[in-house]
């Protein structure tokens, strides 16, 4: 980062270099009609025992996605310094005012903050935020884990993902994380929109950087809490963090490797209406299978359009409300590897 940009305007109450376990926020002033000299809470914890590496772990990038809230709650309230050789930042819950709102994007400036990497200090909320973790965060930690699934719009098979990067041996370091993390599936992503993400970020800065889609459709599950759960146990456990053994899903060892070989695995609406979906999630689709078709609204008689599989693949994501607009994602396909 160059250092001609000014100072964050954020503020941590928490000292990152002291042992034990601490509780506290990040603060981002707001000021706004209902409080003048107000701020944006946005909680962080620390748990440190002595020197060893360092996993940030991140929930709550977009707001309307709760595997990562969830469990990275319930590892902030349980997990003991004793256990841990290192030390664990977690931010249950990072773009806090959307989150609250249970919003993808931030209600204060529409920010979607995993589009606003590396961030400004002098931005919007939004990217002040991304740019207090780009400048103050990430400079501290060896392992990135950033959760998400696909929010009140899309839902995932539970997968966790990492991305082909010019520097193979950290390509490899983050595969092995992925693989590590122990969700059923494991994806080499293909971004569709890579500008602005925190991943690309965290990649540059040479972290070892695992993101996750467990699922979406604004809500969570007992099995997806699970995956979550264990998987960023694993992640601690590979980092040389937490002495434990890893904890396996019982189905099997190793997670089904997903590729995305181009871009005939994305599937958009042409039209807006009613879909009906024909191949759900985790069925397989033949080239030219239909994959759902979209009845048009407001009079009988037309007939529906097809959406067919461009290519061979595992639905890997699915549009999830009833009724579709022009450009919305209908599937996402993945190739078995
Ligand atoms: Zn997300």
């Amino acid at each position: 980062m160059p250092d001609t940009l000014p100072p964050s305007p954020i503020s941590c109450d928490l000292d990152f270099d002291r042992d034990g376990a601490q509780h506290g926020f990040l603060r981002l002033p707001w000021s706004r009609d209902d409080s003048a000299w107000g701020s944006v809470m946005i909680p962080i914890c620390v748990i440190r025992n002595g020197a060893g590496p360092t996993a940030l772990l991140i929930g709550g990038n977009h707001g309307d996605e709760y595997e990562g809230p969830v469990a990275l709650y319930d590892l902030a309230a349980k997990l003991d310094p004793a256990q841990i050789n290192g030390r664990v930042i977690i931010l249950p819950t990072l773009n806090e005012p959307a989150f609250r709102a249970g919003r993808r994007t931030s209600p204060i400036d529409n920010g979607n903050l995993n589009r606003s990497f590396p961030g400004r200090p002098d931005g919007t909320p939004t990217q002040k935020i991304a740019d207090y973790v780009t400048r103050h965060l990430f400079s501290l930690a060896d392992y990135v884990l950033d959760f998400h699934s696909g929010g009140k719009t899309l839902d995932f098979l539970p997968l966790a993902a990492c991305h082909i990067l010019p520097d193979k041996a950290q390509e490899a370091r983050c595969r092995a994380a992925v693989a590590a993390f122990g969700a059923p599936y494991a994806l080499q992503m293909l971004e569709i929109d890579s500008v602005g993400l925190l991943d690309g970020v965290a990649e540059d800065m040479g972290k070892t950087f695992v993101t996750t889609e467990l699922g979406g459709a604004g809500t969570t599950t007992p099995e997806r809490l699970a995956i979550a759960k264990r998987g960023t146990h694993n992640l601690l456990v590979h980092a040389g963090i937490l002495d434990a053994p890893p904890e396996l899903s019982g189905e099997r060892a190793e997670p089904q490797w997903l590729d995305m070989p181009d871009g005939d695995c994305f599937v958009f609406a042409q039209e807006g209406g009613l879909i009906e979906p024909c191949i759900g999630l985790g069925g397989r689709g033949e080239p030219g299978d239909v994959l759902a078709f979209i009845h048009p609204v407001g009079r009988t008689g037309a007939r529906p359009v097809a959406y067919r599989a461009p290519r061979a693949g595992l639905v890997m994501a699915r549009h999830v409300p009833g009724l579709v607009k022009p450009g919305d994602c209908l599937a996402v396909l993945a190739v078995e590897i």
